[in-house]
């Protein structure tokens, strides 16, 4: 029988990372500065990213080589196997072959290291003393976290108040790693003690923690700011994933019909589905690309593509995506880390060709999907991940349908181990599927910017 996961050796690591910009067939749109509507200048990004971080946001060149001292970090974990699910085909008596790339095995548990180790590593290069930054549930904060004790960084982290108290675990991995974690809203920002003067029993949101990691790193000197998705240079980092893919894929002799991620700003998926975007752009490859995202916040399926905010306050500059404008809250579905109104711009641009489909799945559909495979393939998926393996048993019974052997690849994410009170509510029939919030959609996108729109 063959393998039933694919390695490659540590030689076999990719040297650079894969820039999609110059193959689009239309170049990006630019952010633009919300006050004067021109586009942002590299310059006024200065106080929050270093140089080289600048530089790749708008780079065109196609490949961007990986730093040895990157290389070094990312061999911790990478290169990441490929599995072939065996078992979930099994049980679902599908003629297609289903493959997953496994980022849930880095040391925070998903693929955000990625850019985080990268994004440390060029601001310790630069002088950079402490790096600045917001998370909601907790994984983007821990992969920093993690990244920046490893290149001898301070961390601090800006934790959303309520999951700050409901979700400890993932504070506890901070710590561990270093950290100074905080609930956000705090009194050590200007916007944090402006929102508590107003309402001292807030929950916070991502927008609230963002102000005030932007406004730690504009008013410190030796503090920057990193993100964790959404700006292309996140997306550059995450594209080894893809180019392991590739190799992997390409070691068994097997070509992908239908390459399947989930979407939250766009990072995992971008990371994955750009390499093979890149072979189908060029006449190399053809494969049907699904991005997924729930039906709760369905960004890239019931969104505008138009400019607006990247924050929910209204400081970042503008760019142009699906978003459901910035002010739409999504009701508290369990996959945290799809909560967000717009999504990647060269993602979005990307839906926009027609090149990626969309699609979206309400929660308990995907944790049927997640409890499916932990029973199968014996890993348990974070909530995130269950849309992607939701759409890849779509994929695999339309497969079983029709009798077509399709090769079906999806990027496995992260794992749910910090997740278990989501399962549990699944499993004791507790979890509630949301309605498409129309209402609150339409409100949302009432409030986005008026200008500039002429694009
Ligand atoms: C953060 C996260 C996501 C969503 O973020 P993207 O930038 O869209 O990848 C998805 N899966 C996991 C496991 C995450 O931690």
């Amino acid at each position: 029988m063959e393998d039933t996961k694919i390695f490659l050796s540590e030689k076999e690591l990719p040297e650079a990372w894969f820039n999609i910009i110059p193959r689009l067939p239309n170049p990006p749109a630019p952010p633009l500065n919300p006050k004067t509507g021109k586009p942002v200048k590299p310059e006024e990004l200065r106080p929050i990213f270093p140089q080289a971080l600048i530089e790749q946001e708008m780079s065109q060149d196609p490949w961007i080589e990986i730093p040895e001292e990157v290389k070094a970090v990312y061999k911790l974990w990478r290169p990441t196997p490929l599995h072939r699910a065996r078992n979930l085909e099994k049980a679902l008596k599908t003629p297609a072959r289903i493959y997953f790339k496994n980022e849930s095995v880095s040391p925070p548990g998903s693929h955000k290291p990625n850019t985080a180790v990268a994004q440390a590593y060029y601001n310790k290069k630069e002088g950079i003393k402490r790096l600045a930054t917001e998370t909601g549930a907790g994984q983007w904060g821990s992969a920093l976290s993690f990244a920046c004790k490893l290149f001898g960084l301070e961390c601090t982290v800006y934790m959303v108040k309520i999951s700050y108290y409901q979700k400890p675990m993932r504070k506890s991995l901070m710590h561990i790693w270093g950290a100074e974690v905080y609930p956000s809203p705090t009194d050590r920002t200007e916007a944090g003690r402006k929102i508590l003067k107003e309402n001292p029993n807030t929950n916070g949101s991502l927008g609230i923690a963002i102000s005030e990691a932007v406004e730690d790193a504009v008013t410190h000197e030796d503090t920057n700011y990193a993100l964790g998705s959404v700006l292309n240079h996140v997306l550059l980092h995450q594209t080894i994933i893809g180019l392991e893919t590739k190799k992997q894929l390409d070691l068994i002799g097997e070509k992908p019909d239908v390459l399947i991620g989930c979407v939250g700003g766009g990072s995992n998926f971008a990371g994955f589905a750009f390499p093979f975007i890149g072979d189908i752009l060029e006449g190399k490859l053809s494969a049907e690309v699904i991005a997924v995202e729930p039906t709760s916040c369905p960004t890239l399926t019931k969104g505008v593509y138009q400019y607006d905010y990247g924050d929910t306050v209204g400081l970042t500059p503008l760019l142009l995506m699906y978003t459901l404008g910035h002010t739409f809250e999504p009701p508290g579905i369990h996959a945290g880390g799809l909560r967000y109104h717009g999504d990647a711009p060269l993602l979005c641009q990307l839906v926009k060709d027609g090149i990626i489909k969309a699609k979206a799945y309400p929660q308990t559909s995907c944790f049927e999907a997640a409890v499916l495979f932990a029973r199968t393939e014996g890993i348990i998926p974070a909530p995130e991940t269950s849309h992607a393996i939701k759409a890849a048993i779509d994929e695999a019974i339309k497969c079983k349908e029709t009798g077509e052997e399709k090769v079906i690849v999806f990027n496995f994410s992260g794992h749910g181990h910090f997740d278990l009170v989501a399962y549990d509510a699944y499993l004791e029939g507790k979890l509630e599927d949301y309605d498409y919030p129309e209402e609150k959609i339409k409100e949302a996108l009432a409030h986005l910017p008026k200008f500039p729109t002429g694009i």
